[in-house]
């Protein structure tokens, strides 16, 4: 009988969106395990400077969620970032269930993957999605084993739920860092694709900038949560409109990260 399946967008780009990178002057490898194979890049900087910088980079936990994936499979994008000294360290698609699944499961495969979400159970010694299990032992080698702890942590998201303006969480960034964050946002994106703090049902425990939403929050079991608390590197988690056309939830993150980067090199 011929299995009918559905295919992710992200499935048709991540072979062209890796070999992009390997002819970008990075190395690309597959963290297998389980029967998953999970890809992660390293994009050396281009500027070789005396001790640079290295910066975390993670998409498609939520396969819905498409803007990110498509932009950590575009490395023209980066090399600008490359060029200003700074190192990448990405993994462009994390959940591994939702790229290709038989059409008669349940959809909920873009979030979950084998019953639990992308997005919980990081650091924490529970049951928990085997990419979730595989993408952290990884990491702790690769931030053991650095010579300079990583500076900064983002991971890309798309909020579904009140389209269509984006906002952003962080963990363990400084008042300080979070007005100058702020600020830049508000020079660089449009007012129009920005979820003002007031129109928000904010839930969550940690304080929220006035304005443009910036909520500085504790999500145990999240993946930004798990690092910050873990390895100490400051992180943020972007939603970017859920709604607006794919070139502009690229560009939200991409000016996102961009601005942070600024910000925490500073
Ligand atoms: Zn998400």
């Amino acid at each position: 009988m011929e299995l009918h399946c559905e295919k992710n967008e992200i499935s048709y780009i991540l072979e062209s969106g890796l070999h992009e990178w390997k002819r970008d002057s990075s190395h690309t490898v597959f963290l297998e395990e389980e029967g998953l194979k999970i890809p992660r890049i390293w994009a050396p900087t281009l500027r070789k400077v005396g001790s640079p910088l290295t910066i975390i980079l993670a998409a498609g936990l939520h396969l819905e969620e498409t803007s990110g994936s498509h932009l950590l499979l575009s490395p023209s994008l980066f090399r600008e970032t490359r060029g200003k000294g700074f190192n990448l360290l990405i993994y462009p698609v994390i959940n591994q269930s939702g790229l290709k699944y038989p059409r008669e499961a349940d959809e909920k495969l873009l979030r979950y993957s084998r019953g639990y979400n992308l997005n919980t159970g990081w650091g924490l010694s529970c049951p928990k999605a085997p990419e979730v299990a595989i993408v952290e032992k990884d990491l702790k080698t690769f931030v053991s084993s650095a010579r300079k702890k990583p500076i900064l942590f983002i991971s890309l998201h798309e909020d579904s739920e009140y389209p269509p303006r984006g906002y952003i969480f962080t963990n363990g960034l400084s008042a300080e860092k979070i007005r100058a964050l702020s600020q830049r946002i508000e020079q660089k994106i449009a007012k129009s694709m920005l979820a003002k703090a007031s129109e928000l049902p904010y839930k969550g425990t940690g304080s929220v900038q006035k304005g443009y939403i910036i909520a500085e929050d504790q999500d145990p079991g999240s993946m930004e949560n798990w690092i910050n608390d873990s390895f100490g590197i400051p992180a943020i988690l972007i939603e970017a409109p859920y709604g607006a056309s794919l070139q502009d939830r690229i560009s939200f993150h991409q000016n996102l990260i961009n601005a942070a980067i600024k910000i925490i090199s500073s």
